[in-house]
């Protein structure tokens, strides 16, 4: 079964703006420019070109207005998100493919794919390719025996992915479910840990198993 990413988030009960929207810094990181303090909850655009963003007290006390939400994606920092398949296994249960990529000039796209469960993503796999920016296309998401099964198609091959979500809790990820990890967190954890949660069983590419469960062997 296949959803529209709307159907998903009305769901989920995410407002339509969480759709696309993220700052590229780490929101710990982030500063509200009317006060100088640190952005403890939700960020709200004010500026819908220069990033301009405001912390939810300044916004109501000065009275300012929402950045234009279609403009915003034109920010570089801005990162857009497309949840381009998902599978509804449960109410609280869902498996999708997230498709993100930034407004630089060097653009970059990620596919996730991901296993949220009751509040934790227990499963977080960013799709192999042989190059990110000709993206790839999703055939089909299986789940048999607890095991997901992932095709899809990039630019040169059919990859086959056969991945075991994380089973101890203290390895989930508590994350919104749309985001991933940005280029500033996704910089920090390559210098400690990767992001993926879950194994990898298998990487089937064009028929062939490979040594390495990884697009290239
Ligand atoms: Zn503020």
């Amino acid at each position: 079964m296949s959803l529209s990413k709307s159907e998903l988030f009305t769901d989920l009960g995410l407002a339509d703006d969480d759709l696309y929207y993220y700052p590229e810094l780490n929101p710990d990181r982030y500063i509200c420019d009317y006060c100088d303090k640190k952005i403890i909850d939700k960020i709200i655009p004010i500026n819908d070109v220069k990033k301009q963003d405001s912390c939810a007290n300044c916004f109501n006390l000065l009275g300012l207005q929402k950045a234009d939400l279609n403009n915003l994606r034109k920010r570089a920092e801005t990162y857009v998100y497309k949840i381009v398949y998902a599978l509804k296994i449960d109410s609280n249960e869902w498996i999708y493919v997230v498709y993100e990529h930034d407004n630089k000039d060097t653009v970059d796209y990620h596919y996730y794919l991901k296993y949220y469960k009751n509040g934790w993503i227990i499963l977080d796999h960013e799709l192999k390719t042989y190059n990110p920016y000709f993206g790839c296309e999703i055939i089909s998401i299986t789940m048999n025996n607890n095991l997901i099964t992932i095709k899809y198609e990039e630019k040169h091959s059919i990859c086959e992915v056969i991945l075991r979500p994380e089973t101890d809790p203290e390895k989930f990820t508590k994350r919104l479910l749309y985001s991933t990890p940005n280029t500033f967190s996704r910089l920090l954890s390559s210098l400690t840990k990767d992001h993926e949660i879950g194994e990898i069983i298998h990487f089937i590419r064009d028929g062939k198993e490979m040594i390495n469960k990884t697009y290239h062997n």
